[in-house]
């Protein structure tokens, strides 16, 4: 059994697949707090479903994108089988994780987006680095950029690390925080190969709402 705290039907708005209609499955629990946290509502409520009952779900919306988010979805170990048997049945899996859990075992069909949380945050010292040796060219690592301090930092990660040979990389900011076109202009400025990505769903809705 997997606590999921809800099941909905919207546009990717995080990602290269940004702008796909998406079935999202949100699990329960987080072992991260990150200081702009946007869906604290899923660090407890849920509702215990099968694996079984949870494809079931999936499958009525006839959508082939599915994300498997949270809070942290690895913080439970069945998620792996979730992603294992939403591959099997054929649909396009996709995972969004914190970067503070392993990735190591996550079935390879799945495109991985992880985060690699900033300064900012508050919560950079939980980064799992030892992740990066398990990204795939078609997963992605994100950072989340709320000042000139995190983006720093965060060049100066994908240096040590030689992270846009390894993965794709994307910079969004913190909504309310960070103008984008501030950030836009930095990495125009230092010619880096990475994508800025907006939240597509804080623009699309008004940036509170859920189940979007
Ligand atoms: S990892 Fe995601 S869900 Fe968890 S506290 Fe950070 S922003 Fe919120």
């Amino acid at each position: 059994m997997l606590k999921v705290n809800e099941i909905y039907y919207s546009i990717q708005g995080e990602s290269t697949m940004a702008g796909l209609p998406c079935v999202f499955v949100r699990l329960t629990y987080c072992n991260l707090r990150c200081s702009y946290c946007d869906t604290e509502y899923a660090f407890y409520e849920g509702e215990d479903k099968s694996i079984d009952e949870i494809i079931d779900e999936v499958k009525k919306y006839k959508c082939n994108l599915v994300e498997v988010t949270g809070g942290e979805p690895l913080m439970q170990e069945e998620s792996l089988e979730l992603m294992k048997r939403l591959c099997d049945e054929g649909f396009e899996v996709m995972l969004e994780t914190g970067g503070s859990l392993p990735i190591e075992n996550v079935d390879k069909r799945v495109k991985i987006v992880l985060d690699l949380k900033c300064p900012s945050s508050k919560m950079m010292k939980k980064n799992d680095y030892e992740n990066i040796d398990f990204l795939k060219p078609s997963d992605e690592v994100k950072f989340v950029i709320g000042s000139r301090e995190d983006y720093e930092w965060s060049k100066s990660i994908i240096e040590k690390y030689g992270l846009t040979e390894k993965a794709i990389v994307l910079f969004s900011v913190v909504f309310g925080q960070l103008e984008p076109v501030k950030l836009v202009n930095w990495i125009l400025e230092d010619k880096l190969k990475v994508r800025f990505q907006p939240q597509l769903h804080k623009y699309i809705w008004k940036p509170e709402t859920k189940g979007v």
